[in-house]
């Protein structure tokens, strides 16, 4: 069984970068300018810093080994493996809430209770990770229901962890999520570019893919 959905956490957390972002990511993603290769070394860490983490789960079962890039299969077989399963834990389970569909890092099942960890190459939190964690919380507690923890991994000294249970601060930024989400459907529903100038938001948090696009935009109606 195939899902379809409108946002992710990568779609939901460049929208609140920038609501012109999200429309030509979606409408004109061949405007992009490619990542840097400082951005994709970064890039690299990140997944090697995930791979350490998830070492500490040596029975993990890792949806993407067995879809890869057919996201719209994450889903069904991520509830399959729970349904059937009283303990397990899960990379990249897909869950599927009101068209909006999130890969958690690590998904661990205990009964009928949940701890989730998304993990982090950053040493502090900022409010993009806060953002796409509550965005996870939000698709998760809707489905799981019985969230035990929801927590962050972020990096120490040494590649230690440090982890952050972040359930109630998450908990607080729900109504905003649930405004967002509305907010960047609508955006994605509507067939005219968003009028946003640019700014300071173009380079934060990071620098956008389409820089180029505004600024050759910019220089056409000057
Ligand atoms: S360059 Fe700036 S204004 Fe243009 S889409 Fe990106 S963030 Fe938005």
């Amino acid at each position: 069984m195939y899902s379809k959905h409108l946002l992710s956490k990568s779609t939901f957390v460049r929208g609140i970068q920038c609501e012109k972002s999200l429309f030509l990511n979606r409408y004109k993603p061949k405007h992009k300018t490619p990542h840097d290769s400082v951005t994709l070394d970064l890039f690299n860490k990140g997944r090697d810093f995930e791979a350490l983490f998830r070492a500490q789960f040596p029975d993990g079962i890792d949806i993407s080994h067995k879809y890869g890039k057919l996201i719209s299969k994450y889903a069904s077989h991520t509830e399959s493996l729970l349904e059937n399963n009283t303990n397990i834990t899960l990379f990249e389970a897909g869950i599927l809430h009101d068209d909006v569909l999130v890969l958690t890092d690590v998904l661990h099942k205990e009964g009928l209770s949940f701890t989730i960890y998304e993990i982090k190459l950053s040493r502090s939190l900022s409010d993009t990770i806060k953002w796409d964690l509550a965005l996870q919380y939000h698709v998760c507690k809707s489905v799981l229901k019985n969230i035990k923890a929801f927590n962050v991994v972020l990096r120490e000294e040494d590649n230690k962890f440090n982890i952050i249970d972040l359930k109630d601060e998450l908990e607080e930024m729900q109504t905003e999520v649930k405004a967002n989400i509305l907010k960047f459907k609508s955006v994605l529903a509507s067939k005219s570019e968003p009028s946003i100038s640019m700014g300071p938001h173009c380079n934060k948090p990071y620098a956008c893919e389409f820089k180029a696009y505004c600024e050759s935009n910019i220089n056409l109606f000057s």
